[in-house]
């Protein structure tokens, strides 16, 4: 029997950037919160000396444990799920600041086409071009509505930037400028402006200057000391919720921070939630903390796996097609790069940072002209130089077999020789890719585990045919002695697929028979459970998400404090 707790004015489930803004926001409000997480507390001394490849980013020490908890995955329905041992694709965070403690900080706004994808495909395309299996809608907001919570979020984090033309219009330019450009991002701004492209640096949360946010937290410009992806940061320059909006919130006296607390339930009647059940992951005592308001921030697959064993909202049949929770989960193409090997040139590609790079606007969502081409939206192209480590760095052509004298010397010749040309595309939602709750696996706690069923769309390998000759075309304008080019989508392997970025399965929209929660991220079935974080998104942008769900994750907070002295609906 869980022992029960005071009831507060709102429980926060999970501390990361979602939960850490809305704490933030709320705490500074006058609201008191209690904020709990699985992992442990964390702040800067944790990330001093992190220099450690072997133990951060092959050992993963900042990540959830697989043993105590996972997600399974199948391909297609007709197939067994089974659990994810390793990591490979998704890299969950855990502990206070989530997975915003050892992210890459490139920070992007999504499209005014993102927002209004349905209505403005089929103006410029006609009705017939959005296929019936793929549940493509307007996310009930447009981008000019969410403009000011970008530029609340990009002040926060001090984002390094520079305006691109052909991107929505902003209030303010970046609060900080561009980062170095290096020699290596130079050699693909050359070759694309040679093809008429339009290169831009990549918005970085990596700060290029030293800089004091409006909350009144300074940090230091970054090092480019290449230990950035996978790890935390030790000179702070890294945004991060350990360093920016978590503080902020202690420091107001009204956060009542609970680590090694694990939410296994919401408690609630159909219609509404009064608290929720965790486990001191200590002693394994079961608390029940009730709540006027219950914040789900526990990433894209908590927060759909909590609300589907707790029995809140309806969950999504891919048969019938009704039901909402679990619905449009979307990852994101990686495949169409082209890689690139020099002979007798030396790049320096061991220095970087997370979000050190260069990319052109030409080929994202709707920049270019769709008639002729059988998907829908685009790709981020770009070179970035995140500081190749001895470990990892293993790049040679390819042929080359995986081990042995042969692999030994290319990988040796190549270390620091090898550029790339990326894309990252976009992922529409599919009526057969969504989460579930799996039948057979359960954690540790006994609660059953989250199973996705995904597989890479026709959409997306049509995406990653065009986007491997774009690609090529830039990269042999850089003038290499040797392109390989991955101009095919293989399906969809949970341990080897490399991309973090998850979203859908809570989806917002105006509709309560197509989404589950409002623009405000309130759920449509329950009106004090909020559920922020990109399982908000109902398709997944190009861009790298964490921009979006920050700036949502500040009208959530709006749209708590709003609900907290009126109650109801509040759309
Ligand atoms: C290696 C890597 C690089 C990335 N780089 C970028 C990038 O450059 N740009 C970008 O935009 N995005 C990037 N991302 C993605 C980015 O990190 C996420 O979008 C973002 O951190 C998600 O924030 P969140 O608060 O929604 O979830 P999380 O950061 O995952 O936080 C959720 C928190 O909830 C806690 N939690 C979960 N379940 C429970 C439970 N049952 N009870 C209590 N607590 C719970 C977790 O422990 C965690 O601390 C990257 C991700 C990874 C892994
Ligand atoms: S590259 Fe820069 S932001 Fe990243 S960890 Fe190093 S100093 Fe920090």
């Amino acid at each position: 029997m869980a022992k029960k707790l005071s009831k507060v004015p709102v429980v926060i489930v999970g501390m990361g950037w979602a939960g850490g803004i809305i704490a933030s926001e709320l705490t500074k409000a006058g609201i008191k919160v209690v904020g709990l997480e699985r992992g442990k507390e964390r702040d800067m001394s944790d990330y001093s000396m992190v220099h450690d490849e072997l133990r951060f980013q092959h050992r993963e020490e900042l990540m959830q444990d697989l043993s105590k908890e996972t997600i399974t995955h199948r391909n297609n329905l007709k197939m067994r799920a089974l659990p994810m041992r390793s990591y490979g694709t998704f890299i969950v965070g855990e502990g206070l600041g989530g997975a915003g403690s050892h992210w890459n900080g490139q920070t992007y706004r999504f499209l005014p086409y993102d927002f209004e994808i349905r209505s403005l495909t089929e103006k410029r395309y006609g009705k017939n071009k959005i296929k019936s299996d793929y549940p493509i809608q307007d996310w009930g907001i447009t981008y000019d509505e969410m403009e000011p919570y970008y530029d609340t979020f990009e002040k926060m984090a001090g984002i390094s930037g520079e305006t691109v033309e052909l991107y929505g219009k902003r209030s303010n330019p970046y609060p900080t400028g561009p980062m170095v450009k290096t020699p290596v991002l130079a050699e693909f701004e050359q070759a694309a402006k040679k093809l008429g492209y339009k290169p831009y640096m990549i918005p970085s949360a990596n700060l290029s200057e030293n800089y004091k946010n409006p909350d009144g937290i300074s940090r230091s410009a970054c090092q480019y000391c290449a230990y950035c992806e996978n790890f935390g940061c030790e000179y702070g320059a890294k945004a991060d919720p350990v360093v920016t909006v978590i503080p902020v919130a202690k420091e107001t006296g009204n956060l009542d921070l609970r680590t090694y607390s694990n939410v296994t339930r919401i408690v609630n009647d159909g219609r509404k939630a009064t608290g929720v059940i965790y486990v001191d992951t200590f002693t394994g005592e079961e608390f029940e903390q009730p709540a006027e308001v219950v914040v789900l921030a526990s990433y894209v697959f908590n927060n759909v796996r909590l609300l589907l064993n707790s029995k809140l909202g309806t969950p999504y049949d891919p048969k019938t097609k009704n039901g909402v929770i679990g619905k449009n989960y979307c990852y994101q193409v990686s495949s169409g790069y082209s890689s690139l090997y020099y002979n007798d040139r030396e790049f320096n590609i061991y220095g970087g940072a997370g979000a050190l790079g260069i990319e052109i606007p030409d080929f994202a969502g709707d920049n270019f002209d769709h008639s002729d081409v059988n998907f829908l939206h685009g790709a981020g192209i770009r070179t970035t130089q995140y500081g190749n480590r001895p470990i990892a760095n293993n790049n040679s052509p390819i042929g080359t077999p995986s081990w042995g004298a042969e692999f030994k010397k290319q990988s040796i010749k190549y270390a620091n020789s090898i550029l790339q040309v990326k894309s990252q595309g976009a992922s529409m939602p599919h009526t057969q890719n969504y989460l579930d709750l799996d039948p057979t696996y359960k954690d540790v706690y006994g609660m059953p585990l989250l199973r996705m069923t995904y597989d890479y769309t026709a959409q997306d390998r049509e995406l990653v045919k065009y986007m491997a000759k774009v690609t090529r075309s830039i990269a042999k304008k850089m003038g290499p002695d040797h392109i390989d080019t991955v101009a095919e989508q293989a399906d969809f392997n949970v341990n080897t697929d490399t991309n973090t970025h998850n979203t859908g399965g809570v989806i917002m929209g105006t509709d309560p028979n197509d989404s589950a929660v409002n623009t405000y991220l309130q759920m449509w079935d329950a009106e004090n459970v909020f559920v922020a974080g990109s399982s908000a998104f109902p398709h997944n942008s190009s861009f790298n998400p964490t921009g979006t769900l920050g700036a949502f994750s500040y009208r959530a907070a709006e749209g708590i404090v709003k609900y907290l002295k009126k109650g109801g609906s509040l759309v």
